[in-house]
């Protein structure tokens, strides 16, 4: 027998296996010689009356199976019996790998694969009949069937795992960005102050004040980005605790701050946002190393009133670009001046 006949022989003992889980097909030797034939094509007749018996009967009756097997292969000695030792051996090499890579029942599984080695040497010093190699391979069916669907559900446990975590890790995310606070400071973020701002748009009167914390990269070069955070909770404190009557401070971005103020026209936002100014002006902040105080911690600002229709970028751009004014004229000041 050929290399390559033992390659065929392998594949079709390989695609006989899932034909018989495939069909609901009691691994019995009958059964097994049968499809074994089936998938080889040596007798098509035979491969018209199986797959007539199939279609017919969802499943193949055991009477109409012993009477095919009767009929098309017991007296021809069509399965060769090293032809099958071959395939076994093949089979077994193939399990045990895939076996392998699902991690399961190995050991279970390489007890049996002993057996079987064991029993495939009788088949060459004792001349096993055709029908006692068979035996055989029904065991490497029934055994392969369950080994089968112990890799289903374990894959499929692993996949349904991986989607659930999949799951988890995307509703993480959106929770996060649809958090409504500033970690650092514990303001309100930027994305709960876009929303805000559109909600108030409507309102008679509001006003916006954007802050900005003065020369803070400075700061952060001179004591460190730890300090600078310190500094930047210890402003939020101060914005946090000047907003009353409806107020609301919110963390725009890196050391911008924004205060919504409804109720207040441009002028009487001003003066609260003036308020903000003197009192964060009087923070200490001192270096705990060295005992240092950090200097003048101060802040500019822009106040802009909105207008009847107006969209938020137009109010924003308005007082952003009263803050550069602030910042223009020296810092530590509000635009405009009154
Ligand atoms: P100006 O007076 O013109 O506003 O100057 P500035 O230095 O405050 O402004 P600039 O925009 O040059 O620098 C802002 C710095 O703020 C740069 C950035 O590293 C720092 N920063 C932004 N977010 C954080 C933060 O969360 N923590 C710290 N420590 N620093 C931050
Ligand atoms: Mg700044
Ligand atoms: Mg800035």
């Amino acid at each position: 027998m050929s290399a390559k006949d033992i390659e065929q022989s392998f594949v079709t003992l390989k695609q006989t296996v899932p034909l018989l889980v495939k069909h609901k097909i009691s691994a019995v030797p009958t059964n097994y010689a049968l499809w074994y034939t089936y998938v080889s094509n040596d007798l098509p007749e035979l491969n018209e009356q199986l797959d007539a018996a199939v279609e017919n009967q969802s499943q193949l009756s055991e009477l109409k199976a012993k009477d095919l097997y009767r009929h098309y292969i017991s007296d021809k000695e069509e399965v060769n019996v090293w032809d099958l030792r071959q395939s076994i051996e093949g089979m077994m090499i193939e399990l045990s790998q895939s076996l392998k890579d699902t991690k399961s029942e190995t050991q279970e599984y390489k007890n049996l694969m002993d057996s079987c080695i064991d029993d495939l040497s009788k088949v060459e010093k004792e001349g096993w009949t055709v029908e006692e190699v068979l035996g055989l391979v029904r065991n490497m069916v029934k055994e392969s069937q369950v080994i089968r669907q112990s890799t289903i559900s374990f894959n499929g446990a692993l996949a349904s795992a991986e989607k659930e975590i999949a799951r988890l890790k995307s509703q993480l995310e959106a929770s996060q960005q649809e958090a409504l606070y500033d970690a650092l400071t514990g303001l309100c973020n930027r994305r709960y102050f876009d929303s805000e701002l559109t909600s108030k748009l409507k309102l008679e009167k509001c006003s916006l004040a954007l802050i900005d914390i003065d020369h803070f990269k400075q700061i952060n070069d001179k004591y460190g980005h730890q300090m600078g955070d310190l500094v930047l909770k210890a402003v939020a404190k101060k914005i946090q605790s000047c907003c009353r009557d409806n107020a609301q401070a919110f963390r725009y971005g890196g050391e911008e701050f924004a205060v919504i103020m409804p109720g207040l026209d441009q002028s009487r936002a001003r003066h609260m946002a003036d308020v903000v100014r003197r009192t964060i002006e009087k923070i200490t902040v001192k270096d705990r190393r060295t005992g240092q105080s950090l200097g003048d911690i101060t802040v500019s600002a822009g106040v802009a009133q909105i207008e009847t229709n107006e969209h938020s970028a137009a109010v924003i751009e308005r007082a952003d670009k009263l803050l550069y004014e602030a910042k223009r004229l020296g810092r530590n000041r509000v635009m405009p001046m009154s």
